[in-house]
């Protein structure tokens, strides 16, 4: 049909059946790779977006139309991506990239049967943290474990199995909000005890406690500030000092770690982040940490301490609902394994590398991939490699900066850059400061894959 046809009122276009369309064979070759459903979906609005225009149905543009439509649709919506963001433990990017062991074994577990909770011994039902407590318990020094989901849930359980229906003592410095609304008063209230405050925002002294205990108090709790640091005019009470005080009283001390960790970072030049097993020997009665932080592995929440405490915890109904299933218990296990031997952490567990990569080494990779960048980037930016302070992320350590170094763009028009790097077919997340798009290195492990796509950037000016 010419153009002067349908400006003459051709008729007004007509579908065909859905069924007719879909044996049409120009789609046989696109049901072949989606199925028929989905094509059959796309047939509709494709209908629906010609009813009543003058239009012939035309099989090849209909099948093309169609197609179209899926590539999107059957793309994967969570997709790998490149974390250049300089935040090594990106929450939003899926935080910590897990070991080549960890990997193995979730992966084992997802395909096969396991000994989830069987004793293959006695052949009777076993227990599912009998696979990570003992691990736990060597890298810890404490009596007992468990995990659960992640960290909010150790603590909203441990807080309700320890002290449902009483009090909980928290310094007022303490009293943290970490993203996704986590907020310790509201999950105090959410595991049925009741918050009291002590101190203020800036000091809060040992007195402080004791004066708030009574009749109803059932625990004191230390929070980690693992997104802020309060500077000045401070006072906190150590942990250590609280020991002696919940001990005279009968209370249990509980801590939550926040990202905790199993190792000295300091081993890797890096600044002091407390151990859980610090915790555990200073004698805290319950630690709580994330599995995804510092830690390297899977999103998990680790709960070591007191064997009778941790039984509480393990038998309280809430436990059920937030337990790990098997996959996650499995890349829990290797990961917890490869910490027994933590002279080789730094080459085996992709955090840690990351961390302790040293800056020369992430120099010298800008350097190797900055002239393949400039050829991507043509005249429509300029690219440079400069300094920059990247962070752990995830509330470890707020305020110490990781020097690095970047491939630094500056040009017109930085978010449309910014956002040809995400359209990459591994898309590269950057981050933008002072009129600059920084694409923090420490993080590039797979070097090649990045250069590889760069010739790909759709960017004006090429
Ligand atoms: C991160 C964090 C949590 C929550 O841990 P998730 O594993 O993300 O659930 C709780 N408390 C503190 C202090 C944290 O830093």
């Amino acid at each position: 049909m010419s153009r002067a046809d349908r400006a003459q009122g051709a008729p007004a276009f007509r579908p065909p059946s859905v069924d007719r369309m879909a044996s049409w064979p120009a789609l046989a070759p696109l049901i072949g790779r989606a199925g028929r459903p989905l094509v059959v979906e796309a047939l509709r609005a494709w209908a629906d977006a010609r009813r009543g225009t003058p239009d012939v149905a035309d099989e090849v543009a209909c099948a093309r139309w169609c197609e179209a439509r899926l590539v999107a649709l059957v793309q994967p919506s969570q997709r790998r991506v490149f974390n250049l963001t300089g935040t090594v433990l990106h929450t939003n990017l899926g935080r910590a990239v897990l070991a080549e062991e960890a990997i193995q074994a979730a992966v084992e577990a997802m395909r096969s049967p396991t000994t989830l909770e069987y004793d293959l011994g006695g052949g009777a039902r076993g227990e599912r943290d009998d696979h990570i407590a003992p691990w736990l318990c060597r890298l810890t020094g404490a009596e007992a474990a468990t995990a659960v989901n992640n960290n909010a849930a150790a603590v909203l359980l441990v807080l309700n199995a320890l002290a449902d229906g009483r009090e909980v003592i928290v310094s007022r410095g303490e009293l943290i909000e970490i993203g996704g609304a986590f907020r310790i008063p509201d999950i105090m209230a959410r595991a049925g005890c009741r918050l009291v405050e002590v101190g203020t925002t800036n000091r809060t002294h040992l007195k402080d406690y004791a004066a708030a205990i009574g009749p109803d108090t059932a625990a004191i709790m230390k929070v980690h500030p693992s997104n802020y640091a309060i500077q000045g005019f401070t006072k906190s009470v150590p942990a250590a000092e609280l020991v002696s005080l919940a001990r005279e009283k009968g209370l249990a001390l509980i801590e939550d770690l926040g990202s905790g960790t199993l190792a000295d970072l300091e081993t890797w030049g890096l600044p002091h982040e407390p151990t859980a097993r610090e915790a555990v020997e200073v004698g805290i009665d319950v630690v709580t940490f994330s599995g995804d932080k510092l830690l390297g592995g899977p999103q998990a929440g680790l709960v070591v301490g007191r064997k009778h405490l941790i039984e509480r915890i393990a038998r309280n109904p809430m436990k059920r609902a937030l337990r790990l299933d098997k996959v996650r218990l499995a890349a829990l296990e290797a990961t917890l394994r490869l910490y027994a031997d933590p002279g080789r952490l730094a080459e085996r567990l992709p955090t840690i590398r990351a961390l302790a990569r040293p800056a020369a080494d992430i120099r010298a990779q800008a350097e190797r991939l900055l002239p393949g960048l400039r050829k991507a980037l043509g005249s429509a930016a300029e690219a440079g490699v400069e300094p920059v302070r990247g962070q752990i992320g995830s509330g470890a350590l707020p305020v110490d900066l990781l020097e690095s170094f970047a491939l630094a763009v500056r040009g017109r028009g930085l978010d449309h850059l910014a956002d040809a790097f995400r359209r990459l077919p591994i898309p590269v997340i950057g981050r933008i400061a002072d009129d600059t798009l920084f694409f923090d290195l420490r993080t590039l492990d797979d070097e090649a894959a990045f250069a590889a796509q760069l010739d790909k950037l759709d960017v004006m000016g090429r």
